[in-house]
């Protein structure tokens, strides 16, 4: 099976981009920020203190979470309820981060998106994919863009679905978030060593897709194919 490994901080247009380029290559996608705010989700249910690691760690082991794809659109389950239309708010954003570090957190989440990546061919999104979700994966790319880019996109996203966007709350966000996901010790947010930055600040959609489809090693139905053998699993 084949993968492609998209990484990158905040807003620099991951999830965009990984939706279409699986459309154009027909494969399945994997958004694994939806898998850490599911559990921030189902931890602020069962009302833990989510600045204790050890408290994190202990309510870890009753969230069972999972993904479905409908009508072509992931969607993600925590306990068997599909959280995916709770992902989205600022709290859930500032709490995924303080909760993502956690070592439990994270094998809790690294076995099922590997077991995903085992069973088809799959674009993966989110900060640690390249390093140690799927190191062995052939197509690594590490998308960014300026601050001032990404709170201006995040931005217009809140206003196109007719919320109002506080510029100045949504930059301290994302330079929050840059900050814990880069600092933590376990898998931090970092360009693997094989993978290709794309910076997308004065791009659209189509070049940074063009961008990753002409550096792809492994192309489906593409003469410039290079890689022959199934890179996990059978
Ligand atoms: O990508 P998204 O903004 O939805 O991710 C939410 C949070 O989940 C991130 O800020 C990060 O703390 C965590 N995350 C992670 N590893 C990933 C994907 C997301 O730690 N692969």
């Amino acid at each position: 099976m084949y993968s492609v490994a998209i990484d990158g901080p905040a807003g620099a247009g991951k999830s965009k981009i990984t939706t279409l380029l699986a459309q154009k290559l027909g494969w399945n996608y994997l958004d694994t920020g939806a898998l850490y705010r599911a559990i921030t989700v189902k931890m602020l249910d069962m009302g833990v203190d989510t600045h204790d690691p050890k408290a994190i760690a202990k309510a870890c082991e009753s969230i069972k979470i999972n993904v479905k794809y409908i009508d072509g659109k992931q969607h993600t389950f925590a306990n068997e309820e599909d959280v995916t239309p709770r992902l989205r708010t600022q709290q859930i954003s500032n709490t995924s981060a303080q909760i993502s570090p956690v070592k439990e957190v994270r094998a809790n989440v690294k076995k099922l998106q590997r077991d995903l990546a085992k069973s088809q061919n799959i674009i993966v999104e989110g900060r640690d994919i390249g390093t140690v979700v799927l190191p062995e994966s052939k197509n690594k790319f590490f998308l960014t863009a300026s601050v001032d880019v990404r709170t201006e996109r995040r931005a217009k996203q809140l206003e196109e679905s007719g919320h109002i966007a506080d510029r100045v709350a949504i930059r301290k966000e994302i330079e929050e978030r840059d900050r814990l996901d880069s600092t933590r010790k376990l898998s931090p947010l970092t360009l693997a060593h094989d993978a290709i930055l794309i910076d997308t600040s004065n791009l659209n959609e189509n070049q940074v897709i063009t961008a990753i489809l002409s550096q792809m090693k492994f192309a489906p139905n593409s003469k410039k194919s290079t890689v022959q053998e199934p890179e996990l699993g059978k």
